[in-house]
């Protein structure tokens, strides 16, 4: 499938043809400079240049000067000769990909750009006044010049809508917030999305079974927390100015700088926002500029600014990794991308230093000769042989991302997606049960708290075939309170494993990861007390992360496969409201029976709560599977 990738930044186009299947790029077009003039004079000093197949013959291209002064005139003027150069290739466009910056709360993925949506771009442009205009402008010619195609945004915070609430929340009055959706919602989407699978291709593992790092460094810098596939922190926040030292943006300021500089009047507001996004980072350390390569070598030359500029950026850098291993409870694989991940030894090498109490041993040869490019060489590993954490150079591809991200949407509209699903009559709807707070035990456990030679009584068949509530119940005792009567489920396991809701967490005191079932690697334990005696569990405990349980041919049916996350609408039986649940995983297994698990805070908030008392409780409500969402690289 061919899609037109078009990518308007504050004052730039770049444009390419690319085959989502292949990676392969058939023409291309670059336009620098719009809506500048060239001083004391009205001439326009924007121009286009072609690139790939396309690209002028022979050396140094002056490219062709753009008369008009904003993106819509000069995407008037070089659309129709791509047009012309399509049809002379014999080339069709499957559709048109605009990455859109800032989609605030309402875009958690690809989307097929209406009226409605192009509504919703505009709304969000207080929170990216330079960015959103220029996407909007951009996306209003293309549609003009290119009709009858489908046009797609794809958008820098999509990828981090996964982003915990306490990820998400900056600690100031929550109504303010509210109000003026201030919160964090990071950026750089497309590329720690695509680092990050290409990561898990090159390690030959899947990424819903890894925690990656990824730090995209280039002339804006961020760094990403990808937790078995989802983005669960990341630095830059409600703007891209929070986090990493960037080449010319500060980064994190204590924001009492900017009421201090404010207040004594050394900067007003438009002073203030040339400092930190445009004179701070590498550029206001070092005095030179925000080329790194500039700043490594006069750092070497002995540049006493250039060696801070250099420290200040690996600081800030290894504080990061160091954190959001902290964050996911250790981490697989660090990953650098951008201009400088992609370069730089001296800043891998700095990053990496004094990081072995977390399992991560540079290998200094292999990071010294780590050539990473477009081309073939798109993984570098420079870890050492020995290292636990495994360290990767990795050319990002954002073009190629936003082509294949919206190359699954198109595929999807066509196939099972949104469009299908919503009109097929005959979608089987999901029941939905209630998972109360339940206890998996080992036969060991099971005899130490119910004494030798014990062995777990059914008492009630569950729905999943198989399996079964007992007659055994234990109590919790968390640091905090402790809750008593939790119920036993057969048959016993491998692991122990503690299943709580998200009050249960705070009522008990402890702060559990959210999990599927059977992957408590890393996860916080309790004491279990039962009639015989105790249990000191050290890790176990899990919210469990809302699933549905299907066989093969009910995935078959909803065009699923197992781990996909999928989003589905419950209707409440008393309201008739929906609830959204977004991020809902499917299992499958011929041993399952269709049914969709959430727990019983999920419950109240679906107006789903059963008076029932018991383990699995079935309740009135059913699902209504909506939509797939697809990371694209993992599909392609
Ligand atoms: P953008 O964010 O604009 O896409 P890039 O990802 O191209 O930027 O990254 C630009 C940064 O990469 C610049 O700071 C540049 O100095 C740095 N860079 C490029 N090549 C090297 C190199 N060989 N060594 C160190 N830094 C490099």
């Amino acid at each position: 499938m061919h899609v037109l990738v078009i990518n308007c930044g504050s004052s730039s186009i770049k444009s390419e043809v690319i085959d989502t299947q292949t990676g392969r790029r058939h023409g291309a077009f670059t336009i620098e400079r719009i809506g500048e003039r060239r001083e004391g004079s009205d001439e326009a000093t924007s121009r286009l240049r072609w690139g790939g197949a396309w690209a002028a013959a022979g050396g140094d291209d002056p490219g062709q000067p753009i008369a008009g002064s904003d993106h819509a005139a000069a995407l008037a003027v070089v659309l129709p000769e791509l047009r012309a150069r399509l049809e002379a290739a014999d080339l069709g466009l499957a559709g048109v990909v605009h990455r859109v910056v800032h989609g605030g709360e309402r875009f958690a993925e690809p989307a097929r750009i209406d009226a409605e949506v192009e509504a919703a771009i505009e709304a969000l442009i207080p929170l990216a006044p330079l960015h959103n205009p220029a996407n909007l402008a951009g996306i209003r010619a293309a549609q003009e010049l290119l009709p009858g195609l489908e046009h797609v945004a794809v958008f820098d915070t999509a990828f981090h809508q996964s982003l915990p609430r306490r990820a998400q929340a900056y600690a100031i009055p929550r109504a303010l917030a509210r109000e003026h959706g201030i919160r964090r919602y990071g950026f750089h989407g497309p590329s720690h999305a695509h680092v990050a699978a290409a990561a898990a291709a090159h390690l030959g593992e899947d990424l819903r079974d890894l925690r990656i790092i990824t730090a995209h460094l280039g002339n804006g810098c961020s760094i990403c927390a990808v937790e078995y596939g989802r983005s669960v922190e990341t630095s830059m926040g409600m703007t891209p100015l929070e986090g990493l030292a960037m080449g010319t943006r500060s980064g994190d300021l204590d924001p009492g700088v900017i009421l201090h500089l404010l207040r004594s009047g050394v900067l007003d507001l438009d002073g203030l926002d040339r400092m930190l996004n445009n004179h701070s980072g590498l550029a206001g350390l070092s005095g030179v500029g925000n080329d790194m390569r500039d700043i490594e070598q006069r750092a070497g030359e002995g540049d006493e600014d250039c060696r801070l500029a250099l420290h200040v950026f690996a600081h800030r850098l290894r504080k990061y990794i160091g954190a959001y291993a902290a964050v996911m409870g250790g981490v697989d694989a660090i990953v650098f991308t951008g201009g400088i991940g992609q370069n730089s030894a001296l800043i891998r090498h700095r990053a990496c230093q004094r990081l072995e109490f977390l399992g991560a041993k540079l290998d200094e040869d292999r990071n010294r000769d780590a050539r990473v490019d477009a081309g073939a060489d798109k993984v570098a590993r420079i870890s050492a042989d020995n290292s636990r954490v495994r360290l990767l150079a990795i050319a990002t591809d954002e073009q190629l991302e936003l082509a294949r991200e919206a190359a699954a949407l198109l595929a999807r509209l066509d196939e099972i997606g949104t469009t299908r699903l919503a009109h097929r009559t005959e979608v089987r709807p999901i029941p939905i049960a209630i998972s109360a707070r339940h206890i998996h035990l080992t036969q060991a456990a099971v005899e130490q708290l119910f004494g030798p030679g014990h062995t777990l009584t059914p008492r009630r068949p569950l729905s999943q075939p198989g399996q079964y509530s007992c007659e055994e119940t234990l109590d919790l005792i968390g640091p905090k309170r402790s809750i008593e009567g939790v119920r036993v489920l057969g048959p016993t396991r491998s692991k122990c494993q503690v299943e709580i809701s998200r009050t249960d967490e705070f009522h008990l005191g402890i702060d559990a990861p959210v999990r599927a079932s059977g992957d408590v690697a890393n996860s916080p334990g309790i004491t279990l007390r039962g009639p015989a005696g105790s249990l000191q569990l050290t890790e176990g405990v899990i919210c469990a992360w809302r699933h549905i349980h299907m066989t093969p041919e009910d995935a078959a049916h909803y065009g699923v496969v197992d781990r996909d996350v999928v989003e589905v609408a419950v209707p409440s039986p008393t309201s008739g409201r929906e609830l959204v649940f977004g991020d809902v995983m499917v299992r499958v297994s011929p041993k399952f029976a269709l049914e969709m698990h959430i727990d019983t805070d999920e419950a109240n908030a679906a107006d789903l709560l059963a008076n029932s008392e018991g383990m699995l409780v079935s309740t009135s409500g059913v699902a209504r599977l909506t939509k797939r969402k697809v990371v694209a690289s993992q599909l392609v």
